[in-house]
């Protein structure tokens, strides 16, 4: 049966439409190569319309109580997990990541980002100083109307990540999530009209980064901007908005580093090495792209992780087994591969992988790429220096602990790191030196959300998570009385 096409609206004002001028774009479902339906291409005329919208909204928003605006978070989160499999599947056709990591991961973490920001607010504390004559207090009062700007590698997650904290401390957002994969933010828009949120409060732009997204980015009335994406849209986004003195959140790419030393516990730790290296088609900013491997272990490692490497599944994402799904864009597709044929030029030895893969039948055009394990190439060469964003990863022997921290921390990045070890002191020294907003020790990608989260060097500026979070979206104001 042939489905329908699916028609992407805007919301803005609590109502779907198109983009001002009628433009619309295609919809691209990765694992197939074909188009299954078209989203709006907006433009400033309709950043102004989502902007004087949330403008409107904003009195009312910010001045119901924090319980209020909770309560109509948590609807939202409940109208998530209610359609979780119809948004699984939509992220699934949208973005190729497997069917199974968005029905695990990214949906009921998007359910999971409203519900702990709704509670958050409500136990959100001002400072107070009390002294003999005087006492402060310091307001945390919403800023206005913020814009929130999201990239394509977990889509819905991430939206949520930015809005819902946006949304609990009281202001009005205009929100963008990536063109490439805007399917799942339609959805929520419909969840929160369903939840009850006043019409305004969100408003959900579709179009790119370099119409929608800057002009999101220089209007003047939208006073902050919490970025998610790569590093040189960071760049270009600062340079506008920073002389405009808004308020930032950049998290941007990364290159992270994974030290596993002789003494960690192997079983555990090739694993979760497999898991860092390739879920999502290794399209996660915290993947471990640069392994480095103490010299006793380091044959046995290389001989084991190509062989569980190997033998993940790739293609079809609505399959059960299936580990690797396809790369989110065709664009994306080609510059992995270009860097595989580049990390071959360098002189890299590609263990495995190392080529497109062409599944049978439908998805025979579909973007997908084996998972690739390279070694053999300088810590300076471009592979190991850039963000590649896919299923590679190199591999380096080390030897000593101050020699892989300098590997390690030769990297304009520095988001994040992974360090096995059994050595208590080993490990403590470590992440006190390196360069990275999160160390992961004997373990990947646990999150818990009251921690902060965000990266070093050109990885970003600023934290999301917890606290954090409720401070960049708040704007403090210390109130000194006399009391004596
Ligand atoms: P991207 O920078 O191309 O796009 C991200 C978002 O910014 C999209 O919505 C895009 O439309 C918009 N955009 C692009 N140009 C813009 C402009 N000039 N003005 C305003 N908005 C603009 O990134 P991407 O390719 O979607 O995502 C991949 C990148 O995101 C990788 O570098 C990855 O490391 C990074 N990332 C970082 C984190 C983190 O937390 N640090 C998390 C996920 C992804």
């Amino acid at each position: 049966m042939k489905q329908e096409p699916i028609i992407i609206n805007n919301y803005i004002d609590g109502v779907f439409q198109n983009s001002a001028q009628g433009l619309t774009m295609p919809l691209i479902n990765p694992a197939t190569a074909s188009s299954y339906g078209t989203m709006p291409l907006s433009r400033v005329e309709d950043v102004d319309l989502a902007y004087m919208a949330a403008y409107k909204a904003f009195p009312g928003w910010s001045s119901l109580s924090a319980a209020q605006r909770s309560t109509i978070l948590l609807c939202i989160a409940e109208g998530i997990e209610s359609r979780a499999e119809e948004l699984s599947l939509a992220e699934c056709i949208d973005n190729g990541k497997p069917l199974t990591l968005a029905q695990k991961v990214d949906i009921p973490r998007a359910a999971t980002n409203m519900r702990f920001f709704a509670q958050a607010i409500t136990q959100f504390a001002n400072e107070s100083y009390n002294e003999p004559e005087y006492i402060n207090y310091t307001l945390r009062q919403p800023i206005g109307v913020v814009g929130c700007i999201s990239p394509w590698n977990l889509p819905l997650y991430l939206f949520t990540w930015k809005i819902a904290p946006a949304l609990a401390t009281g202001n009005t957002v205009v929100a963008k999530p990536s063109e490439t994969t805007p399917y799942t933010a339609y959805l929520f828009s419909e969840i929160c009209m369903a939840a009850g949120l006043p019409a305004g409060v969100l408003n959900v732009l579709h179009g790119t980064g370099a119409e929608c997204g800057n002009a999101i980015v220089s209007h003047p009335g939208i006073k902050a901007i919490s970025f998610t994406g790569g590093t040189a849209t960071g760049k270009h986004i600062s340079s506008i908005a920073a002389p405009m003195f808004k308020k930032l959140s950049l998290e941007l790419g990364g290159k992270n580093p994974n030290i596993i030393f002789d003494d960690c516990e192997y079983e555990t730790m090739l694993h979760t090495t497999l898991q860092s290296s390739f879920s999502n088609q290794g399209q996660i900013c915290l993947c471990g792209s640069r392994i480095y491997v103490q010299r006793g272990i380091y044959e046995k490692f290389k001989k084991d992780f190509v062989a569980k490497a190997t033998a993940l599944k790739v293609g079809n994402p609505l399959s059960q087994d299936t580990k690797v799904g396809a790369i989110v864009s065709l664009e994306h597709y080609n510059k992995i591969l270009s860097y595989i044929k580049l990390a071959k030029q360098e002189g890299g030895h590609i263990l495995c992988g190392g080529h497109a893969v062409h599944p049978e039948g439908e998805y025979s055009n579909g973007y997908f790429i084996a998972p690739t394990v390279i070694e053999g190439l300088s810590n300076s060469c471009r592979t190991n220096q850039e963000e590649i964003f896919g299923p590679v990863v190199t591999l380096t022997p080390f030897d000593t602990e101050q020699e892989v921290m300098a590997l390690a921390n030769d990297s304009i990045y520095g988001l994040s790191a992974t360090i096995w070890t059994q050595q208590l002191d080993r490990a403590h020294r470590m992440a006190k030196l390196i360069e990275a907003g999160i160390v992961w020790i004997n373990c990947w990608l646990h999150r818990d959300l009251r921690t902060p989260f965000g990266g070093m060097k050109s990885s970003g500026v600023g934290r999301e998570g917890g606290l954090e979070a409720l401070r960049f979206f708040t704007e403090p104001k210390n109130v000194c009385i006399k009391i004596d």
